[in-house]
C-alpha cells in the first residue's frame, strides 16, 4: 500500500467484534492502512464509525470479552502487535508509541499527581533520574500551554479543567519522543489558540523525530492543514483513503462527498465539524455483506445492497470502496 521507507505501522485486515447481550456488534470490519515515518494520517468519519475501536484494538487495549480482535497482522516496525504479550505492548505504549485517548478522564489516574504520571514513563522509558524527569515533565507541561507548570506538577487530575487534562494527556503521549503518535480527537475540548499551539508542537516533533502520526478528528479544516493522507471510515470500514489534496479535490465516495460538501475551501484553516448526513447511522449487528452506506446513499443501485465493494484503485495512493464510478458517471465495471 505504501512504497518508499519501511512504514512505522502497517495494519492489515483488522477486525473487532463485541459480544453483547443483544448479539454481536461488528465494529471494525477489515481495516488496512500504513504510516511512514514523519507522515500524518488523518482519520475521519461520523461518531460510531469505529475510529476509536480500531486504535484500541491495534494497541491491544480492548478487554476480551467482550471484544474479539482478529485479522492482522498489525506490524509495528515489522513486528506483530497482536501476538505480542501484554507486557511487551505496555512497554511500547507510553514509550515508543504515544497514545492520546478520546476521554482524558478515564486515562489519567485520579490517585496520582499529574507530575508523577508524566514522570513515570519518562523514568521507565528514557531512564532519567528523578530530578531530570521532573524538569522534563515541567518543560512538557509548559510546552502544552499549562501556566505555572512546575508548581502544577504536584496537583491531581481533578484540579485541572477538561481542556487542561487533555493537554496533560498530550504531554504524557509526547514525553518519550515517540516514533508513533496515536491521537484520538485530542484537541476537541481545547480553544483554538491552544489547539494551534499543540499542532505547532506536533509539527515540530514530527519534523525533528520523524514521528508517524495518526490523528482522529471531526475537524476537516485541521485535516487539510495537518495531514498528508486521509482515511475516511464508515461502519468499521475504510471507505476512502488517499492523499489529502486528492481527497479534497476529487472525493470518490458519496459519503466523503457529503462530508466535504459543506467545506468550501480546501485550504481553509477554520475549524469545521463534520456535517450531519441524512438517514440513520448503520446497524453493526451481523457481518456486513452489502455496502454499509447503501441505505443512505443517493447513488446506490442494486449491487450496492447485496455486495460489499472492496477498496479499488482510483489513482496513485487513492482508493475507494464504492460500486459507483464518478469519473464515468455510471456503475463501476470490474476490469
Ligand atoms: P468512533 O470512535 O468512530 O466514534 P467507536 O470506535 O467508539 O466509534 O465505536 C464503534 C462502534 O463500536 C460503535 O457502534 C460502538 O457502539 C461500538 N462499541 C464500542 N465499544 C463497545 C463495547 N465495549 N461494547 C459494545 N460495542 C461497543
Ligand atoms: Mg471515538
Amino acid at each position: 500500500m505504501l512504497d518508499g521507507p519501511e512504514p512505522v505501522l502497517r495494519v492489515s485486515d483488522l477486525r473487532t467484534v463485541f459480544a453483547t447481550r443483544d448479539g454481536e456488534i461488528h465494529a471494525v470490519n477489515g481495516v488496512s492502512f500504513a504510516i511512514a515515518p514523519g507522515e500524518v494520517l488523518g482519520v475521519v468519519g461520523e461518531s460510531g464509525s469505529g475510529k476509536s475501536v480500531t486504535m484500541m484494538a491495534l494497541m491491544g487495549l480492548l478487554p476480551s470479552p467482550p471484544a474479539q480482535v482478529s485479522g492482522g497482522p498489525v506490524l509495528y516496525r515489522g513486528q506483530d502487535m497482536l501476538t505480542r504479550s501484554g507486557r511487551e505492548r505496555r512497554r511500547l505504549r507510553g514509550g515508543e508509541i504515544g497514545f492520546v485517548f478520546q476521554d482524558p478522564m478515564t486515562s489519567l489516574n485520579p490517585v496520582f499527581t499529574v507530575g508523577y504520571q508524566i514522570m513515570e514513563p519518562i523514568r521507565a522509558h528514557l531512564g532519567l533520574g528523578r530530578r531530570a524527569a521532573r524538569a522534563r515533565a515541567a518543560e512538557l507541561l509548559a510546552l502544552v500551554g499549562i501556566p505555572d507548570a512546575a508548581r502544577r506538577l504536584d496537583d491531581y487530575p481533578h484540579q485541572f479543567s477538561g481542556g487542561m487534562r487533555q493537554r496533560v494527556m498530550i504531554a504524557i503521549a509526547l514525553s518519550c519522543d515517540p516514533k508513533l503518535l496515536i491521537a484520538d480527537e485530542p484537541t476537541t475540548a481545547l480553544d483554538v489558540t491552544i489547539q494551534a499551539q499543540i499542532l505547532e508542537i506536533v509539527r515540530e516533533l514530527r519534523a525533528r523525530l520523524g514521528m508517524g502520526i495518526i490523528w482522529i478528528t471531526h475537524d476537516l479544516g485541521l485535516v487539510a492543514g495537518l495531514a498528508d493522507r486521509v482515511m475516511v471510515m464508515y461502519a468499521g470500514h475504510v471507505i476512502e483513503h488517499g492523499p489529502v489534496r486528492r481527497i479534497f479535490a476529487d472525493p470518490r465516495h458519496p459519503y466523503t462527498r457529503a462530508l466535504l460538501a459543506t467545506v468550501p475551501r480546501v485550504t481553509g484553516t477554520r475549524a469545521r465539524r463534520l456535517p450531519a448526513i441524512e438517514g440513520q447511522p448503520p446497524v453493526l449487528t451481523g457481518p456486513p455483506r452489502a455496502c454499509p452506506f447503501a441505505p443512505r446513499c443517493p447513488q446506490a443501485f442494486n449491487r450496492c445492497r447485496v455486495e460489499n465493494p472492496g477498496r479499488r484503485y482510483v489513482s496513485e495512493g487513492h482508493d475507494v470502496a464504492c460500486w459507483w464510478d464518478f469519473s464515468a458517471g455510471e456503475p463501476y465495471h470490474d476490469p
